[in-house]
């Protein structure tokens, strides 16, 4: 699964940045065609929803989607080739 901050709904508030445990949610810098800043996902791949939520059949930890007041956050599936960028941190 993918996380996608979905742009045409988010205010820009910034409240996923604030409780995401793997700091996935940054601060953006760029204002959108709306003036609105969203906020860059860094890594997402490392989301525990990401990586398990097929594997359990249900949403984990999913705060950042709970925080959020418009709704914004959701999760995709991935295309069949779409291409991974995984980092290993040790
Ligand atoms: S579901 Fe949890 S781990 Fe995944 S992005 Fe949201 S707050 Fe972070
Ligand atoms: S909490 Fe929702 S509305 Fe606020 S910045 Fe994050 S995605 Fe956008």
């Amino acid at each position: 699964m993918k996380l996608v901050i979905e742009e045409k709904l988010c205010k820009g508030c910034n409240l996923c940045t604030m409780v995401c445990p793997y700091n996935i949610f940054q601060e953006g810098t760029k204002l959108n065609e709306k003036g609105i800043v969203v906020p860059v996902l860094d890594r997402p791949e490392r989301c525990t929803n990401c990586r398990l939520q097929k594997l359990y059949q249900r949403r984990l930890c999913g705060v950042c989607q709970l925080i959020c007041p418009d709704q914004a956050i959701k999760w995709v599936e991935e295309g069949p080739y779409e291409p991974h960028k995984v980092v290993i941190e040790f």
